[in-house]
């Protein structure tokens, strides 16, 4: 099997790839080799932990011709791991065409037995008018097939991966990735997102994966072309994106940039590293300005890919640990762009369903619940669904109280004193409270029936305690509608104080309103 998934969170999975030089395991940062003038020897690269690098066939053709044919990619950059290469539709990106034919190149790509090899595309570019964006997208769709046809049989075990053309026009990006489907591609690759990084367009990028997702098969992995920025990786994966190339490592070093979890720097705006790689250990910023070009360049270089490791690393942790969504809010949090955009992305439903299908029902480890925006988390949708479905048969009151602290709700203190209270109120001693549903709230997480308090993750989560809008809990108040529109309670009671529930009941029409006596 080419791909194998291990564990998955949101859309994300931990998987591994096997190719004929080793197993790559995903979601894995994939640096752009050059194959004439590259500054960090490929092999330096692997040794930090790097087992899938990308590099331009098309460079390699025009620099080594035949040679590259006799030798192998492998032994002309010098690196025995995996290694995908692009065939020039970066080229045609940016300069418009290459003096190559696309069977040519493909003959070539497997001349030179490079693990992944990309047909050569022609990339729809950001602002691309659907029109030419469409007979780009049918000339690569043309490419393509043929490529496979000639290549994709053969036993060399070489994987092709299928471009998925359309950019910000989701009927191309699903009609390309739809046909790649249905060719057999093993492995399909989503251009070309570095224009939509640049003008920070973290949501058209969102609607693209999406997009694209959508009718990708499960076990096909997913490269993304251009994403190496630490603030785009864990949104990309979250996505489902498996592998994606930069040369952000190197082109921001050239820069004099600095590459940090919450984004880049400017060298000489850096007092302290932030940062304990070797060469950050090694040097101080100032140390660093005074080097000569090339050593500061190539130091620069191997920091940022040490930085990009990092930010992959605690990415797979928090998938590992089913944390990823706690892990993209906090990411959230370096940048207002980053934030705008990761904020309103999650609401949307397409985005909302694919974190669903990927994420566990039921985790090891209790969810953390800081403000709204969680109410749109998988976990606390799944159970929002569940208390919309619930039924009170034979209960005309309804008791709705702040959630206890011990959980679940039906073992606490507060509830077992509540069941023996006297709720029918006639002021005497026979208690009965059969007609009585007990439910217990929590302003992200919902209504919590009794009977469902242990569910996850009523019973394993740790809510932020502090005052909530009712305004913004939208799924609340959906969920508290069909609550009471499924049920047919006669009276509702709860605490005076209580301001968010106030909310809440004042929406209700023709039923009995009754204050709790106080605590
Ligand atoms: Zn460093």
């Amino acid at each position: 099997m080419l791909f194998e998934i291990l564990r998955g969170d949101l859309a994300a999975r931990i998987g591994r790839i096997s190719t004929r030089h080793g197993t790559v395991e995903t979601p894995a940062y994939v640096p752009v080799i050059h194959p004439v003038k590259q500054t960090i020897p490929a092999h330096e690269i692997r040794e930090i932990g790097f087992d899938l690098v990308i590099t331009n066939a098309y460079i390699t053709m025009k620099s080594y011709g035949q040679e590259a044919v006799h030798r192998g990619i492998h032994d002309i950059i010098k690196y025995d791991g995996a290694i995908m290469t692009d065939s020039g539709g970066y080229q045609v990106l940016e300069y418009g065409k290459v003096d190559v034919t696309p069977p040519d190149m493909a003959a070539f790509e497997r001349g030179i037995r490079t693990d992944f090899a990309i047909p050569l595309d022609r990339p729809t570019g950001l602002g691309m008018s659907y029109k030419q964006a469409e007979s780009y997208v049918k000339h690569t769709l043309r490419v393509s097939r043929e490529t496979l046809g000639r290549h994709g049989g053969d036993d060399s075990n070489q994987i092709w991966v299928g471009p998925i053309q359309g950019s910000e026009h989701p009927k191309l990006v699903t009609r390309s990735t739809k046909s790649l489907t249905r060719m057999g591609y093993k492995m399909l690759a989503l251009g070309s997102p570095v224009e939509f990084m640049e003008s920070y367009e973290y949501r058209l990028l969102a609607e693209m994966i999406i997009t694209a997702k959508r009718h990708i098969p499960h076990s096909v992995p997913l490269h993304l072309f251009g994403a190496g920025h630490t603030l785009t990786i864990p949104l990309a994966v979250a996505l489902g994106c498996d592998t994606f190339d930069s040369a952000s490592y190197i082109l921001y070093a050239r820069q004099n940039r600095y590459i940090s979890e919450d984004g880049t720097r400017r060298l000489d705006e850096l007092e302290y590293f932030p940062c304990c790689c070797p060469t950050c250990s090694k040097y101080t910023p100032a140390e660093m300005l005074q080097a000569d070009l090339e050593e500061r360049t190539r130091q620069l270089a191997l920091h940022n890919l040490y930085a990009i490791k990092l930010e992959v690393d605690k990415t797979k942790q928090s998938i590992h640990e089913g944390r990823l969504w706690e892990y993209l809010l906090k990411k959230a949090r370096t940048h207002p762009k980053l934030y705008e955009a990761i904020t309103s992305i999650i609401t949307t439903d397409d985005v909302r369903d694919a974190f669903h299908t990927g994420t566990a029902q039921f985790k090891q480890k209790a969810v953390f619940l800081y403000s709204h925006e969680d109410q749109y988390r998988p976990e606390v949708a799944a159970y929002h669904r569940t208390a919309r479905r619930f039924r009170a048969k034979g209960k005309s009151i309804v008791v709705v109280t702040p959630e206890t602290k011990s959980k679940p709700a039906y073992l606490s203190r507060e509830y077992r004193e509540a069941y023996r209270h006297d709720y029918d109120g006639d002021g005497d001693d026979n208690v009965d409270n059969s007609s009585i549903q007990f439910c217990q709230y929590n302003p992200v997480l919902g209504i919590i029936p009794i009977e469902i308090s242990d569910l996850y993750p009523a019973a394993h989560h740790v809510t932020a305690v502090r005052p909530y809008n009712p305004e913004l809990h939208v799924e609340f108040a959906e969920t508290w509608d069909r609550f009471f529109a499924k049920n047919n309670f006669e009276e509702v009671r709860y605490y005076k104080n209580d301001e968010f529930i106030g909310h809440f009941v004042e929406r209700l029409d023709g039923i009995r309103k009754r204050y709790l006596p106080d605590k």
